[in-house]
């Protein structure tokens, strides 16, 4: 009997996992490639691999599009959005990245709707992600802050207070196109607001309001709104796709 037992249940782990084998077809556990091993960052520091666009120093990265000194100013830190001064634009060109960067909507809040805190980040120059005070403000949906703007309003409203310090974080694929320059899928959007899920790989249909530059097969810069109001960034980093 003791003996009976102890056969049953040595073996009953093996025909369990010969079965689960079976059924699913066996991985193959050989062939995949070892991932790339990076060094994290601590808490939103960028990890090792990825292209720092702002630390906090200066915007030797940044220009005004075509190319003159970027007009914004670096104070404490922080990048700030000067009304009149247009946008900044990065000096690098990008196909898809993935995209952390942190921003504050002025903290004595000013206008209402589109007026309150307006600023945006363009991706490859063609779409815009919105930035704006939502906070108790409203607008409409597809162009509060974390909608792909005029297209998708985002999931849920995760804006923290004016002032306070917000986060983007986001995966962009871009178009594609065949050979013959033709739009095969549009780019997509994934974005994390604040922690949220905001932007479910939302597909967007075409370029935004203000885009710099038409749908192509080619890479883009990004490029930051200035809407007029004194916007402020900091943390900004890319990882290339
Ligand atoms: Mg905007």
């Amino acid at each position: 009997m003791i003996k009976r037992y102890w056969f049953t249940t040595a073996l009953t782990p093996l025909l369990a996992a010969a079965t689960v084998a079976a059924l699913c077809g066996q991985p193959n556990l050989q062939d995949a490639q070892h991932p790339t091993v990076i060094t994290p960052g601590l808490g939103t520091a960028p990890p090792s691999d990825a292209t720092v666009l702002f630390d906090g120093t200066d915007l030797s990265n940044w220009s005004k599009p075509g190319g003159d000194a970027a007009g914004w100013k670096v104070q404490e830190g922080v990048m700030l959005a000067v009304r009149g001064q247009g946008p900044v634009v990065s000096k690098q060109e990008f196909g898809d990245i993935q995209l952390h960067l942190e921003f504050a909507t002025p903290s004595t809040p000013q206008g209402s709707g589109q007026g309150r805190g307006n600023s945006g980040v363009y991706l490859q120059a063609r779409y815009e992600v919105q930035i704006l005070d939502s906070f108790e403000n409203e607008t409409y949906p597809n162009g509060q802050c974390g909608a792909i703007y005029g297209q998708h309003p985002p999931l849920r409203n995760a804006c923290r207070k004016p002032g306070e310090w917000q986060s983007y974080d986001i995966v962009f694929r871009g178009a594609r196109f065949d050979e013959s320059a033709n739009k095969t899928s549009g780019a997509t959007l994934t974005v994390f607001h604040n922690g949220v899920l905001i932007q479910d790989h939302a597909t967007v249909s075409g370029t935004t309001t203000a885009a710099m530059q038409a749908e192509g097969p080619t890479r883009g810069p990004l490029y930051l709104q200035d809407h007029g109001n004194p916007v402020r960034y900091r943390n900004i980093w890319i990882r290339e796709l």
